[in-house]
């Protein structure tokens, strides 16, 4: 397991996480930014979204962390 966030403070709604990782990440409509898909989601504020992916999945989400052009992306 790994845990991945979200600043949605650097989010600039651009995509390319939704693209590489469309299990993990969508946009969130109400604040037009991106969120942690269910059911990988464990925390969603305003600022931030938390979530807890598997092991199987950590690659492709940190292909999508270091193809965000604003760093939004963590994965620990
Ligand atoms: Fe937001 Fe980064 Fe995803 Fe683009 S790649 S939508 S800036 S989190």
């Amino acid at each position: 397991m790994a845990k991945v966030s979200v600043n949605k403070e650097l989010c600039i709604a651009c995509g390319v996480c939704w693209a590489l990782a469309p299990d993990v990440f969508e946009l969130d409509p109400p604040t037009g930014k991106t969120k942690i898909k269910s059911p990988y989601l464990t925390k969603d504020s305003e600022s931030m979204s938390e979530g807890s992916i598997p092991d199987n999945m950590v690659e492709t989400v940190k292909n999508a962390a270091s193809s965000c052009p604003t760093g939004a992306i963590s994965v620990e």
